[in-house]
């Protein structure tokens, strides 16, 4: 059980790289973890470090959310258990290489772990959240939410999923007590990266971010009130920049009429 008078946080992908981070992070800060992902051992060997690193209760739930039975599992604790007061969307998985080489089940557990997965549980644990006009919700993105290259069509896909439905929700919410924020990472230095797809890409070790700095990063947008979150971006500006020309194209985009280019002359 984990403790009514101390706030709970949902780790999806808790057993390694960027989940197993933020764990440690929300652990230091006084949170209660519930920890999700497939591999048992690792959830348990976290959860015992934290409990005695941090003085926390830290529960693990084995549960595959390339499942509707392991979606519906979480869907019904984050429905259940009124101390849940963090949310952190993180399961994900890439597999690499262009579509038309990709088996059908690759393409289906992408889009059922990064996208359905989130969705379903965002949607889950708001009810909760607005009844009690307090929450947070941080949904794991990508620098592909903003471009895709080739070989990640899905992938991408997926993580411009999760940055709509960020902005989406962040609208929703405004006004209340609920945080909504999407992290959108670059190469990060996790077990993603030591797959063989991921070494076909051959990109420098110099060019991933450590999990830690990455995680510390989204954490401080967090703490300033920041909606989108890209800790690689130097320049604010950039992203500021990125996220106006799409309200602006938005906005032209509201006409009744074809544009002059289209109408027979
Ligand atoms: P990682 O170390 O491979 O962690 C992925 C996590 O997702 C693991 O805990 C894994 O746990 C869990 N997961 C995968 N499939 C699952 C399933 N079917 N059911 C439940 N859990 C599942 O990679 P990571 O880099 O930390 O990835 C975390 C998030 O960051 C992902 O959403 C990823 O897209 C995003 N991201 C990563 C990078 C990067 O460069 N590393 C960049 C941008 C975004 P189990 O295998 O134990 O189930």
């Amino acid at each position: 059980m984990t403790n009514p008078t101390r706030p709970t946080a949902v780790i999806t992908g808790a057993s390694s790289g960027i989940g197993a981070v933020y764990a440690d992070r929300l652990a230091a800060r006084g949170h209660d973890l519930i920890l999700i992902a497939r591999r048992a051992d690792r959830l348990d060997a976290l959860a015992t470090r934290l409990q005695a690193s941090h003085g926390i209760k830290a529960r693990p739930m084995v549960a595959d959310l390339s499942t509707e039975t392991g979606i519906a599992a979480v869907e019904a604790l984050l429905q259940s258990d009124t101390a849940i007061s963090v949310l952190v969307n993180n399961a994900g998985l890439c597999h690499v290489g262009p579509i038309a080489s990709m088996t059908a089940a690759e393409h289906s557990e992408m889009l059922m772990v990064n996208l359905v997965a989130p969705s379903r549980l965002a949607h889950a644990v708001l009810p909760a959240f607005l009844a009690r006009n307090t929450g947070t919700i941080i949904n794991i993105g990508s620098a592909n939410s903003v471009r895709p290259f080739p070989g990640t069509a899905v992938y991408s896909g997926t993580k411009a999923y999760i940055l709509s439905l960020s902005f989406a929700l962040q609208d929703e919410v405004e006004g209340t007590g609920i945080r909504v924020q999407a992290v959108l990472p670059s190469a990060t230095a996790t077990e993603m990266w030591d797959t063989p797809e991921f070494k076909k890409l051959e990109v420098p070790f110099e060019m991933l971010m450590s999990t830690e700095a990455m995680v510390d990063a989204a954490i401080s947008g967090l703490d300033q009130g920041e909606l989108v979150t890209m800790p690689s971006v130097a320049d604010i500006d950039d992203w500021n920049r990125f996220d106006a020309a799409g309200r602006d194209l938005f906005a032209a985009a509201a006409n009744a009429q074809p544009a002059p280019r289209y109408r027979a002359a």
